[in-house]
């Protein structure tokens, strides 16, 4: 028996411990399934480079509870350790580890952005143990010995009769921890971190029935069998060409049971230089609202669980995304700032970007169609992607779509190539219109069709933030909503109609007019339009409507309480033009004006409450 003091420099670190991961204490089992995973490990290498003569036969690491005793186990059949290496190891390494963590943690705790995960290793134990037993027996034959340590610096060693080879680490539970002597939540931080550990993990038992014999002589029996917790190969770890479509999808279920949607598309990643990462990304279904679909990608390193927040490690974009990224080269006991500026980070976050835009790219070359049906479902995902990654922004221009409201599917190029012709403003630039509800702007839409525009639909969240951006980056083109005023002269340019009215009558409709709508929103324009059009439009500038849009998703707030203003179109040649020029009765005028002005607003969806009721009592009147 040997008795000694851990060569420690911070007097009862224990407490200190304690009190500084209160909030983590669940991951002392990740840690020392880990530590029980290395020594499988090590002992599996050792035996295929023969240098361990021992037969190994599929090790596994057990987890036991014992409520009454109030003793968590974690047994392996690893390298184990002799008593000489219990002392290093135990003694120095792992306390030292410890400390180095206590260093570390005092500068970072001012940053709130931490990661909340350390590499502490063994000692973790202590955050839920008010004492610890090792009992460990080495490969190498040496006989077992017996560590145990209350969470003072005193520890004692002795000789012990273990007979298997490997380590069993016996924590007694303090009576703050008890919830970690249920085996419910055992058996959920199991599955939260474990769940695609390489060695197998047995925490009890359960049954199974199975079918012996043939024809009529077949029968079920029931068998009793391990409860192995993980599946140890996942399909990140093997090769693509190992995998067909229904394991991924299969391994998409493993990862998310709780999802009955299936996986548009997915994307394995797999480097080794310069840094090392494997992972299998999915495209699901993204609709519209973006922010409750993010968090769903996993990070492990070396198939250990770490955090499903990827902030910082994956481009903002692709947080949409779902699977598991498995990198060992991804630093965690640090900062969020740090990761953001760190160079094997960056490179990473880059390598999946391409990655990603690779795929996509060679979906649309290979079959365009199912691209093009596709498209509705991940477009936010892309256009995400264009706006935040320049390079992502290069690439998609290959693939980026553009529907029509006729549903067919254009590339930029294409589009350029279809609007070229008659849709210029006066300035010779492209202008490409666009709706963004084909019900609410369905009006506009037509008549835009009538002569003969090619519409958009354009209808994710941040497509305002897009089109900015295109424009920005293509002096020639300019886009327009259907609805915006822009359209009034790209129409008046190509179908020029000449006015019923001579100039004076029109100086004298557009005053009449101007008195009885509120001069504080509308701006009244006359033009002479087809006479079976609409007698008042409205129209919103293009401009102004942009900038509220881009405001509430997020951006510039100068805008933020710009006041409605709208243009009020009078299609001087529809017959109602001049019957108000012309009308006697004041009270006709109004309500010809009254009539008109609310069937503009209908077409705008700005008609609304007591507006619209009186709207609607009015036209019956008129139909009686
Ligand atoms: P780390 O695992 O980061 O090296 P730990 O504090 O967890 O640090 O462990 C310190 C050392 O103790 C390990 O490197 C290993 O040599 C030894 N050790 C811990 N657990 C086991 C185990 N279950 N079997 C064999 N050796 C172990």
């Amino acid at each position: 028996m040997s008795k000694g003091k851990i060569n420690v420099s911070v007097e009862n670190i224990f407490p200190l411990i304690k009190k500084f991961l209160y909030s983590d204490h669940e991951i002392f089992l990740r840690e020392l399934i880990s530590n029980a995973t290395d020594a499988t490990s090590k002992l599996k290498h050792l035996s295929s480079i023969g240098e361990n003569k021992i037969k190994i036969d599929n090790p596994i690491i057990e987890v036991k509870v014992d409520k009454k005793g109030k003793k968590l186990h974690i047994i392996d059949q690893g390298i184990g350790m002799s008593s000489d290496e219990v002392k290093k190891y135990i003694n120095q390494v792992a306390f030292s580890g410890a400390e180095e963590f206590l260093e570390k943690y005092k500068d970072s705790a001012k940053d709130s952005g931490i990661i909340g995960h350390f590499g502490l290793g063994f000692y973790s134990a202590f955050m839920v143990a008010e004492k610890v037993e090792i009992k460990t027996k080495s490969y190498k034959d040496d006989s077992a010995a017996h560590w145990v340590c209350d969470g003072s610096p005193e520890y004692s060693l002795t000789k012990c009769d273990k007979k298997d080879r490997g380590t069993e680490i016996i924590l007694h539970i303090d009576k703050d921890s008890k919830e970690f002597l249920e085996e419910s939540r055992i058996r959920t931080l199991l599955t939260k971190y474990n769940k695609f550990m390489p060695v197998p993990i047995k925490f009890g038992t359960k049954e199974i029935t199975k079918k012996e014999g043939k024809g009529k002589n077949e029968k079920e029996i029931k068998e009793t069998v391990d409860d192995i917790i993980n599946n140890p190969n996942p399909a990140w770890t093997k090769t693509p060409s190992d995998l067909d479509e229904n394991s991924y999808k299969e391994f998409y279920r493993e990862l998310y049971p709780m999802q009955f949607e299936e996986p548009l598309f997915n994307i394995h990643l797999n480097v080794d230089y310069p840094f090392n990462l494997t992972g299998i990304l999915y495209f699901p279904k993204i609709s519209n609202d973006i922010n409750v679909q993010k968090d769903k990608i996993q990070l492990y390193q070396n198939q250990v669980f770490v955090t499903d927040n990827v902030e910082g490690i994956v481009p903002e974009f692709l947080t949409l995304l779902r699977g598991v990224i498995d990198s060992p080269d991804i630093p965690l006991n640090v900062s969020r700032s740090y990761l953001q500026a760190d160079g094997a980070v960056k490179k990473i976050s880059n390598y999946i970007t391409r990655k990603v835009g690779d795929k996509l790219n060679s979906l649309f070359k290979k079959d365009r169609k199912e691209f093009e049906k596709k498209w509705n479902d991940i477009k936010v995902v892309i256009e995400y992607g264009m706006l935040s990654e320049e390079k992502f922004y290069e690439k998609a221009q290959k693939f980026a779509l553009y529907p029509t409201v006729n549903d067919e599917f254009l590339t930029f190029e294409e589009l350029k190539e279809k609007v070229s012709k008659n849709q210029t403003d006066k300035d010779g630039k492209i202008v490409v219109l666009y709706a963004s509800n084909k019900n609410e702007q369905h009006p506009y839409i037509e008549t835009a069709k009538e002569k003969g525009y090619e519409v958009l639909l354009l209808d994710s969240p941040i497509i305002s933030h897009l089109i900015q951006k295109i424009e920005t980056s293509n002096d020639k083109i300019t886009f327009s909503r259907v609805d915006a005023d822009v359209v009034d002269n790209l129409i008046k340019k190509e179908n020029e109609e000449i006015s019923k009215l001579d100039d004076k009558e029109k100086e004298k409709l557009k005053s009449i007019i101007e008195k009885n709508v509120p001069k504080e929103k509308y701006t009244v324009q006359l033009e002479a339009m087809d006479s079976s059009a609409a007698p008042f439009v409205i129209t919103f500038p293009e401009f102004m409507r942009r900038m509220k849009e881009m405001q509430q998703s997020g951006g510039n707030s100068m805008f933020g309480n710009m006041p409605e203003m709208y243009n009020l179109i009078i299609n001087v040649n529809n017959p109602i033009s001049s019957e108000i020029l012309k009308s006697k009765s004041k009270d006709k005028k109004q309500r010809l004006i009254n009539q008109s002005l609310d069937l503009a607003k209908l077409s705008q969806n700005l008609l609304k409450g007591e507006e619209l009721t009186s709207f609607i009592k009015r036209s019956i009147s008129f139909i009686k």
